[in-house]
C-alpha cells in the first residue's frame, strides 16, 4: 500500500488523517517533535534535514505522498517560530523529499494552510515576500520585530499557499500532483490554545463561520483523504477551504 508521510501527526489535524488514512489501508510515517516515528523539530534547518533524512531511509527513497500538517498558532512561544515551522517546515521538508515522491512514479502532497492567508495579510507583505525569497533570517527578523503573531501566522500560511501553488504548476509537469486545504477554526489544541490566551480568546470565539460552529479534525481529515485519492486524478495546484462557509463570507466580493 502507499507510503504517506504525515508532519505534526502527534495532534490535532495530523493525528486524525494519520487514523483516516490508515484505515484506508496506507502505510504510514509519522513526523512529529516527539511521539512519532520521525522526531524530529522542524522548526530549524537542522531539525528539517534530520525529519528528511529519517523519512527517506523508512520510505526507502520512494514516497507516494506527504500531508504538511505540522504547525503552530497564534499563541508560539515567538513570532518567528510560527515563520520557521508554517513556512520553511513546510517548504524544506517537502524540497528534500521531492526525489522520493518522483521515485513513486504518482507523488502527491496537501500542505494544511489556513483560511487566515487569504483574509488577515495584505498580500506583497515584506515577511511573506522574505519567506517566498527562501531568506528565513530576515523573514524571521520581520516576524519577531512586528511582535504581532496575527500578522506573521496569516503570512506564513499566505506565503506557503502561494509557494504550494507554484510547486503544483511544476510537479504536475511531472505527473504529481500539490494542493493546499484552507481550514477555518478546527476543535484542536491549537485552536483551543487561541480560545484561552486573554489577548486573543474573546476575538477568536466572535469569529464564528456561518455553520455556526468549528470544524472538527476529521472533517480536515476526509478532505485530505479525498485530495490524495485517484477521485481527485485531476486537481492540482487547488486551494480547498474547508470552513463553514468562513472565506465566502469574508471575501464576499472576490473568490
Ligand atoms: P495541533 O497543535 O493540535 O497540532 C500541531 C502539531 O504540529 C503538533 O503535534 C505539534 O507538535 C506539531 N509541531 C509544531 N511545531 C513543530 C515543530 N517545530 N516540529 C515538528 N512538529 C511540530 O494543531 P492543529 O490545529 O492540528 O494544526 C495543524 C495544522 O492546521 C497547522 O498547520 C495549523 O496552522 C493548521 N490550522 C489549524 C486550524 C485550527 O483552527 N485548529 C485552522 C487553520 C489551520
Amino acid at each position: 500500500m502507499p507510503t504517506i508521510a504525515v508532519t505534526g501527526a502527534a495532534s490535532g489535524i495530523g493525528a486524525a488523517v494519520c487514523a483516516q488514512l490508515e484505515n484506508e489501508g496506507h502505510t504510514l510515517i509519522r513526523v512529529d517533535r516527539a511521539n512519532a516515528d520521525v522526531n524530529a523539530d522542524l522548526s530549524t534547518p537542522e531539525g528539517r534535514q534530520q525529519a528528511v533524512q529519517a523519512t527517506l531511509e523508512q520510505c526507502g527513497g520512494s514516497l507516494d505522498a506527504v500531508v504538511a500538517c505540522a504547525g503552530v498558532g497564534v499563541t508560539a512561544p515567538s513570532v518567528g517560530l510560527i515563520v520557521g515551522v508554517n513556512y520553511f517546515g513546510v517548504a524544506e521538508y517537502l524540497e528534500g523529499l521531492e526525489t522520493a515522491l518522483k521515485a513513486s512514479g504518482r507523488g502527491k502532497a496537501v500542505i494544511i494552510g489556513s483560511v487566515a492567508g487569504s483574509h488577515q495579510v495584505a498580500a506583497p507583505h515584506a515577511m511573506a515576500e522574505a519567506m517566498l525569497d527562501n531568506d528565513e533570517a530576515k523573514a524571521r527578523e520581520i516576524a519577531d520585530d512586528s511582535g504581532e503573531p496575527h500578522t506573521a501566522y496569516a503570512a506564513s500560511k499566505y506565503a506557503v499557499t502561494v509557494y504550494g501553488r507554484r510547486k503544483a504548476v511544476e510537479w504536475s509537469r511531472q505527473g504529481m500532483r500539490l494542493n493546499i486545504i484552507a481550514p477555518g477554526a478546527v476543535e484542536t489544541p491549537l485552536h483551543q490554545a487561541s480560545i484561552d490566551d486573554p489577548r486573543f480568546g474573546e476575538a477568536v470565539r466572535n469569529f464564528v463561520a456561518p455553520m455556526g460552529r468549528a470544524g472538527t479534525p476529521d472533517e480536515i481529515a476526509s478532505a485530505t483523504s479525498f485530495l490524495l485519492s485517484d477521485q481527485a486524478s485531476f486537481i492540482s495546484g487547488s486551494v480547498l477551504f474547508v470552513d463553514g462557509g468562513m472565506d465566502a463570507m469574508v471575501r464576499a466580493r472576490q473568490f
